[in-house]
């Protein structure tokens, strides 16, 4: 999935409650108290994740949640965001969802509670149960898309499809429940970087996230750890790929009025800005950084954090 940054353990050593490490949360939720509702991943199967690969999918004992819940407002805990961990917290049925929704509406009134959600987790869903969610204050889903193309997910054995990703992105615009999705370039290799851009781009364009963001896969044990679940033919791109490969996908997007963000700790070239109105401005970074990687400011491996 999915963008990620560890919860520093400092931050975790003065938190009230204590949590099944690790933890993992987007960037934005920084601020945000995190609840964690389930444990793991529901579909752990993705060939470049080792988020979760050490915990065993669980949901958690409604009791102790709500007990926590319980603890922090007796603390008078503020908190005005929430972020519902772990990797697919929105596989809850919609009964435990709203349960625990009004039990943080009551207890913290929070502006937003958001989570990490799989297409699956929202086609499971009709629209009727996320409408109610969304009434009920789930406000925004964390959703990693990785590719558009059908053939670079099937070979990450990512479980969904274009169609099954895309059904699932129109259902949570017709509730009215924001998206923040995510890209990872370098995904397909220089054998499918093609059609994974073209069809990445062609799913967003369709899909009209409110937050996009491209990220940069990295092997945390090695790329051949990677290759061996790779179903195919993996052939790593160098920087110079992945650049002409952002390119690609941004040239392709048809978006509107989407924040577009290159700057998870994996991304060479850092973007910030909207899709359309900064696109030309994107690519002409981007072609600048291809032809003058001397004198663009590239991430060096060191920076980038991984
Ligand atoms: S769905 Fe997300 S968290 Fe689960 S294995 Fe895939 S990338 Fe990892």
């Amino acid at each position: 999935m999915e963008t990620v940054f560890l919860l520093t353990r400092f931050m975790i050593m003065f938190y009230p409650i204590s949590y099944h490490e690790p933890i993992f949360r987007p960037p934005s939720e920084a601020l945000s108290l995190i609840l964690q509702v389930t444990l793991g991943c529901s579909w752990n199967k993705c060939a470049f994740c080792e988020m979760y690969k050490s915990k065993n999918f669980k949901v958690r004992n409604e009791e102790d949640v709500f007990s926590e819940i319980d603890h922090l407002k007796g603390l008078n805990f503020r908190a005005k965001k929430l972020f519902l961990a772990d990797g697919d917290a929105f596989v809850l049925s919609t009964a435990k969802l709203l349960r625990l929704l009004e039990k943080l509406n009551s207890s913290f009134n929070p502006v937003r509670v958001s989570a990490y959600a799989i297409a699956k987790n929202i086609n499971n869903k009709s629209l009727e149960e996320l409408i109610k969610l969304k009434e009920a204050g789930l406000k925004l889903l964390y959703i990693g898309i990785e590719s558009g193309d059908d053939e670079v997910l099937r070979r990450i054995h990512k479980g969904e499809t274009y169609n099954s990703t895309l059904d699932a992105m129109l259902k949570l615009n017709e509730a009215g429940i924001k998206s923040s999705v995510m890209i990872l370039t370098g995904l397909g290799g220089e054998k499918y970087f093609e059609q994974h851009a073209i069809n990445s781009a062609k799913l967003v364009s369709a899909a009209k996230p409110e937050f996009l963001s491209t990220l940069v896969l990295s092997h945390p044990f090695g790329v051949n750890h990677f290759i061996k679940q790779f179903d195919g033919e993996y052939i790593e791109q160098k920087v110079n790929g992945l650049l002409e490969e952002l390119e690609l996908f941004i040239k392709e997007t048809n978006l509107e009025n989407t924040v577009f963000r290159s700057d998870h700790a994996s991304n060479y070239l850092v973007l910030k800005g909207f899709l359309s109105r900064d696109k030309e401005e994107f690519l002409r970074q981007i072609r600048f950084a291809i032809e003058n990687p001397g004198k663009a400011y590239l991430r060096d491996e060191w920076q980038r954090g991984l």
